[in-house]
């Protein structure tokens, strides 16, 4: 493809592509079935070393490649959480490939750094958070963690660990039992070791017990750790409980703590003012993350950071070296120095077009219509004798269980393996006290009521099989 003839051509069938794809998406199976290694059989060893035509390659994206894709888009995706997207994002995602600008610093496009800030800025009044907040956009949670580390970590140790290294290790970190494992990634990565990982127990809800950890940073203290920082979930992976932030921050500010939340999933909801006045005050957060790519129909990859003392985070990863000296330096955002990665991609046109497209209104029905499905849901779990809810629904994630077998856990993986070989849904597991649980996640731009009740069907006939046959109950 060398002009711009064949690329028009072949744009025109590609995103013809994407169109048929979305149209037919409820015939291919949710989940993937191929087997390992079967994707990778089927290309050559080598690299072609003539150009292939665009036609053969478009017939092995659909025989070789499709096969081995699991549907995130179909609406009975029930499984993790969303990574939904939208059309909108898609062709802001286009338009920023065609660009391919190198978005490091704002003279390497200001467009990308400044409509960085604009997003950031209305993400902080579409989900209510303090003004004095400064927002980047990175590329997952699991970054925006471990930022978060570092910078406690600068703040806390006057910026002398980044000159020096560590002289001694006795930093500590708290997160519930429940929280996500990109902490332990960021605890070990930024070099605290996971044996200074804390963990607090949780209530029955799984929300982290704030007097809990005020007693163990006490001890923590008396024993001559220092307690560096605290990652509260506002909404953990397996069940989205809350741990209660204002009651941490208390901890956290008499202790002079960083406190990092990590809102990776619900931080979406809280665009919604219902829910936004479930979490009460942000003012003693220090740094925030959510991801408008799991529930803001915004393609993956793109997280939202934000954080309250903007210098400590650029004075923790600035650098300046001669090449990368601008007269604009210090007038504007060059966000190279906010997070890890001196490369950047020009992310922040999707999140633009998907505001601008939808507007709040739309966003906020489909989240609040999501949340009615999951309500339904939680109701079908709560009238039917066999099964029961693990614990109460949290927005639209239902865990539950089918209750009637002699061996719960062996009746509900089974339950798991056979519907999502179904290829009709797709649903994923965890572990709650103890129990085998699946979690039903009403996420999918394009999941509507009828989806909800034919997932429902396929578990209560699947259930109903599997007890007759192994006469399980
Ligand atoms: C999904 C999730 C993460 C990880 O998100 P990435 O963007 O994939 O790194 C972290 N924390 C919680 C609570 C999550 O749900």
């Amino acid at each position: 493809m060398e002009n711009s003839k064949e690329f028009r051509k072949w744009g025109y069938k590609f995103l013809d592509y994407i169109a048929d794809y979305f149209d037919n998406i409820e015939e291919f199976p949710v989940k993937s079935t191929v087997k390992p290694g079967e994707i990778k059989s089927s290309f050559p060893k080598e690299a072609p070393l003539d150009p292939q035509p665009m036609d053969d390659s478009l017939k092995i994206i659909t025989e070789s490649i499709l096969p081995g894709i699991t549907h995130w888009q179909h609406p009975r995706f029930h499984a993790y959480f969303p990574a939904n997207n939208s059309y909108p994002s898609i062709l802001a995602d286009l338009l920023s490939s065609g660009f391919g600008v190198q978005a490091m610093i704002w003279e390497t496009s200001p467009a990308a750094a400044e409509l960085e800030e604009v997003v950031m800025e209305w993400l902080i009044k579409m989900l209510d958070l303090p003004r004095n907040w400064h927002g980047v956009i990175q590329d997952t949670a699991s970054t925006a963690t471990l930022v978060a580390l570092l910078t406690a970590r600068e703040n806390k140790s006057n910026f002398q660990i980044n000159e020096r290294g560590f002289k001694s290790n006795k930093y500590r970190i708290y997160c519930s039992d429940d929280a996500h494992s990109s902490i332990d990634k960021a605890v070990k990565i930024a070099g605290f070791g996971l044996s200074n990982l804390i963990r607090i127990p949780v209530n029955e809800l799984h929300e982290m017990i704030a007097q809990e950890l005020d007693l163990q940073i006490e001890k923590d203290i008396s024993n001559g750790f220092i307690p560096l920082a605290v990652v509260a979930a506002l909404g953990t992976t397996s069940s989205v409980a809350i741990d209660p932030i204002e009651e941490i921050s208390k901890v956290t500010t008499k202790y002079n703590i960083w406190l990092h939340v990590d809102a990776a999933y619900a931080g979406n909801a809280m665009i919604l003012p219902e829910f936004r006045k479930e979490i009460g005050s942000l003012e003693g957060v220090d740094s925030f993350v959510f991801n408008p790519h799991k529930w803001m129909f915004t393609n993956f990859d793109l997280s939202a950071y934000f954080v309250k003392d903007k210098d400590a985070l650029i004075r923790t990863f600035s650098i300046l070296p001669e090449y990368l000296k601008t007269s604009s330096y210090g007038k504007v955002n060059d966000y190279r120095d906010w997070g890890i990665q001196l490369g950047r991609r020009f992310r922040s046109l999707k999140l633009w077009l998907v505001i601008q497209s939808f507007g709040l209104s739309k966003i906020q029905k489909m989240l609040r219509d999501h949340i009615e499905m999951g309500r339904w849901f939680e109701s079908k779990i709560n009238e039917h004798p066999d099964f029961e809810l693990i614990l109460p629904r949290v927005l639209n994630v239902v865990v539950f269980r089918y209750s009637a077998a002699n061996d719960p856990k062996s009746f509900n993986e089974k339950l798991l393996q056979e519907i999502n070989a179904s290829g009709e849904m797709y649903l994923s597991h965890t572990v709650l006290s103890g129990k085998y649980a699946l979690r039903m996640v009403s996420g999918s731009t394009r999941v509507t009521q009828e989806h909800m009740q034919e997932s429902w069907d396929k578990i209560e006939s699947t259930a109903r099989k599997i007890a007759s046959t192994t006469q399980g109950k």
